[in-house]
């Protein structure tokens, strides 16, 4: 399970966090929706602590951490409990697809290489690009790439994979085949948080939705209640946009 409790995060005077909460069970996929600029990014990228949060608890199954007074060590197993993907795909370039996927298996979790090639071909077996496994990146379709990279997230074994807005730098044709990727993860309990203007696969793949304006969550509950009737003024005007 995880759960945040109260994370703040200010970058200068700009307060971008004011006090978020969630719980996400295990094998839940919750989606994180709301306008440009509302911290959804920052949120994501401080359960990783890509970002340190200011204030606030991080509790990832057994491992808690109030991040005022997170060692290194908590840190680093945070990391490793959590994996992300990218908009910009974040691959590599200078190294294959099978490479992109075993490096981290080999260097962070000290996996001999051997065995973290064969993870390596299983995953793309998974994600449907075992034959591009000695390719590079650059010689990948957009879709194939960010496939590529929720694969090398795949291979790490998380405990939760964070989405942000995994398609939202792909050419229309190609957000299908990633979308699917991430709705077969979702079919088989993966727990993923999923930053996305995608309203329909939101709706489609999400146990919960959480509508995010101005650094706080305006409102949360099921994609079906929240699409069809939602609480709040600010969470209508944001639904209709997409309408
Ligand atoms: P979008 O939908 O456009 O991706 P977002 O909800 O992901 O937006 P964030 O990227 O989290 O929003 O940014 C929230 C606010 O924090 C913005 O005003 C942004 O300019 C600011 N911000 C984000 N990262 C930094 C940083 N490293 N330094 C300073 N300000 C930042
Ligand atoms: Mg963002």
């Amino acid at each position: 399970m995880i759960k945040l409790e109260n994370i703040h995060k200010k970058f200068g005077d700009l307060e971008v966090l004011k006090g978020i909460d969630i719980e996400v069970k295990q094998g839940e996929v919750v989606a994180i929706i709301g306008p440009s600029g509302t911290g959804k990014s920052t949120l994501l990228r401080c359960i990783n602590f890509l970002e340190k949060a200011d204030e606030g608890n991080i509790e990832i199954d057994d491992l808690k951490i109030n991040v005022k007074n997170a060692s290194n060590s908590d840190i680093l197993k945070m990391r490793k409990s959590t994996a992300m993907v990218f908009q910009s795909f974040n691959l590599f370039k200078n190294k294959t697809v099978l490479q992109n996927i075993t490096e981290s298996l080999i260097v962070v979790k000290k996996i001999d290489i051997d065995e973290a090639k064969k993870t390596g071909m299983e995953v793309l077996k998974q994600v449907g690009l075992e034959d591009k496994w000695n390719n590079y990146p650059s010689t990948l379709s957009g879709g194939q790439q960010q496939r590529v990279a929720i694969g090398r997230a795949m291979a790490l074994n998380p405990k939760v994979i964070l989405f942000d807005e995994p398609t939202s730098a792909l050419d229309p044709e190609l957000v299908g085949e990633v979308l699917d990727l991430i709705k077969q993860l979702a079919k088989k309990h993966m727990t993923m948080m999923i930053v996305t203007h995608e309203m329909n696969f939101a709706r489609e793949v999400a146990d919960k939705i959480i509508f995010m304006t101005d650094g706080k969550i305006c409102e949360s509950g099921k994609p079906k209640e929240l699409f069809r009737n939602p609480q709040k003024y600010e969470t209508s005007k944001f639904l209709k946009r997409f309408r």
